[in-house]
Formats: structure tokens, sequence, C-alpha cells
């Protein structure tokens, strides 16, 4: 009888595995024609300077615009891109795409900002992600400087970390800013804090949610932003959803921050409207970028 009850769990347990198995792949093999048929899309998030509201930049956030789902967020569709080559052609149309809307806020006479690109680490262990980057720059008469480069801290579990220290080290000739993202949820040690090349420590949203909800949170927090502070380096916290937080990181010194609280990541025509309002006036030469055919 148990015997029997054990058989007929495992049948049960196995249909959902198996039907939820059978939606991965779906996804997964629409996701190998994604870039072909050009179904990703970009979404901008204001950074803001949290004392004066004041629009500082974006970051740059994909999403998949699948024929049936409808917009998918990256959490839907980065983890079946793991280890394989596709994120590749997603990071190259991520980019393509950037350098166009960059291109096109500039010449309306916006003031766009930096733009933060994500980039994998795939990227940084050959000359791709770098030779993306000035593609889209030469191609839409841009600057190095119109972009920032995030990394997650993750890229530090690479037996090849060196190699992209390299990379990294190459964005800021160009006064390339490099972010490490979403730091404190991974494997970064202090030692990498110590000996990594970067510009900017992003606080992740786990611990930006815990402002006014849980001390040690609170701590935390503090704490990241006397390190990055001592260390030199800027300080970005992301995922403010209200005003508590705002001003409890502005008290502890953090300037910068994104969040549901300032803007939610919008599309381009959206984040075109935003900056409309934001620079109430065009400003200066609309030929600031002339793109090179
Ligand atoms: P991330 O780089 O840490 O981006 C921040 C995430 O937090 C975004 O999620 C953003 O929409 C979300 N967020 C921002 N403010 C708030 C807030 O106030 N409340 C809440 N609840 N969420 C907020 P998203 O867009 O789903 O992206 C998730 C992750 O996917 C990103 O985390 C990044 O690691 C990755 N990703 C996004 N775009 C790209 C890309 O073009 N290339 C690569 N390689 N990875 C990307
Ligand atoms: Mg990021
Ligand atoms: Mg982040
Ligand atoms: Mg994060």
């Amino acid at each position: 009888y148990t015997a029997k009850t054990t058989r007929n769990a495992a049948v049960i347990f196995d249909e959902a595995a198996l039907a939820r198995q059978l939606e991965q792949n779906q996804l997964s093999i629409a996701l190998v024609l994604a870039v072909d048929r050009d179904e990703f899309v970009v979404h901008y998030q204001p950074k803001v300077d949290l004392a004066t509201g004041a629009h500082l930049g974006f970051e740059a956030l994909v999403r998949w615009q699948h024929p049936k789902l409808g917009l998918l967020p990256p959490g839907r569709f980065l983890p079946l891109m793991e280890g394989t080559q596709l994120i590749r052609g997603m990071s190259r149309a991520v980019i393509a795409t950037v350098g166009r809307d960059l291109c096109a806020w500039k010449t309306a006479g916006f003031r766009p900002g930096t733009i933060s690109i994500n980039l994998p680490e795939i990227l940084l262990l050959d000359e791709e992600g770098y030779d993306m980057l000035a593609a889209a720059i030469r191609d839409n008469g841009l600057d190095w400087k119109d972009f920032a480069v995030e990394i997650t801290e993750d890229v530090f579990l690479n037996r090849r970390a060196e190699q992209m220290f390299d990379t990294v080290a190459r964005f800021r000739k160009h006064g390339v800013s490099v972010s490490l993202d979403d730091f404190g949820t991974g494997f970064a040690s202090l030692v990498h804090l110590r000996d990594f090349p970067f510009d900017e420590l992003k606080i992740d949203r786990s611990f930006v949610s815990g402002i006014g909800a849980d001390p040690r949170s609170e701590q935390i927090v503090r704490a990241m932003i006397d390190l990055s502070r001592n260390l030199g380096k800027r300080c970005v916290a992301e995922g403010i959803e209200t005003e508590e937080q705002r001003r409890f990181l502005l008290d502890c010194g953090c300037e910068i921050g994104q969040g549901y609280l300032f803007a939610k990541p919008q599309s381009t025509t959206l984040a075109g409207e935003y900056l409309t309002k934001k620079s109430s006036a065009p400003r200066r030469s609309a030929a600031e970028c002339k793109p090179q055919r």
C-alpha cells in the first residue's frame, strides 16, 4: 500500500515537473529566435540625485516582447540563457538599441545623462563587450563617457577574473564608469572590493527594502555607504520605494539612487517624455551627436 501511494505521489510530482520543464523548453526555443525577430526591448530607469531629485542618467534594462506571453522581465529568460551563446546576441541588440535611443535623445536636445549597461561576464572575457560598445558609439556619433557599465559581483567567481579586469581597465581608460552591482548578495569578498578597479558601488534592493523595517539591514546599509565613501567610490542605492528610505540613505551619505519612488523602468517613448519634463527647455545645438553612416 505504501509502495503504491509512493508510486502515485511520484507520478503526480513528475507530471507537474514535466509540465514546468516543457514550458521552459518552449521558452528556450522561442528565445533562440528572439534575437533574429528583434523581440528584445529596452526600458530605462532614471538615476536621481537623492537630495534634489535631479536627473543624472538611466539604467538600461532588457525586456522580452514575447509574441504570446507579452512583455517578460529578465528574471523569466536570463536564467535560460545562462551558459549559452544567446546572451551575446541579446546584449548586442540591447547595446545597439541604447546607442540609437541615446543619439535620438541628444539630437532632440535632451540631456539623458549617462546610460548604464548591465554587462554579463561572458562579454568581459573576450573583446566582444568592448567591441559592441565601441560600435554603438561609432555608429551613433556618441562618446565613451555617455556610458557606464554594471557588473555583478558574481564575476569574481570566474577563474578567469583577471582577464575581465583587463576589459574593465580598458573601459575605465576611456572614462566609462564601472559599477559593482548587487553588492552584498553574491560572492564578492572584501579582497575584491580592495583590488577590483571600479568607480561605483550599488547597494542591492534587498538591503534598501529593509530600511524602516529591519534594524540589521539599516546597519548594513550604513556600513556599506561608509565603506564605499572611505574607498573613494560613488555609492548608488537601488530599489528605493519610500520617502523614509530616501531620507535614511541621504542622512548616511548616499547621494544617488534609483527606485519606484522616483520612476519605474519605462519604454523609450516614456523615458523621452520624462526627460522633457525634467529639462523643460531643450538646450544647445541639435547637432550634439552626428551619426556616421
Ligand atoms: P539589476 O541590474 O540589479 O537591476 C535592478 C532591478 O531592480 C531591475 O529589475 C529594476 O526594474 C528593479 N527595480 C528598480 N527599482 C525598484 C523598486 O523600487 N522596487 C522594485 N521592486 N524593483 C525595482 P529587472 O529590470 O527585472 O532586472 C533584473 C536584473 O536583470 C537586473 O538587476 C540585471 O542584473 C539583469 N538585467 C537587466 N537588463 C539586463 C541586460 O540588458 N543585460 C544583462 N546581462 N542583464 C540584465
Ligand atoms: Mg544593474
Ligand atoms: Mg542592481
Ligand atoms: Mg539588484
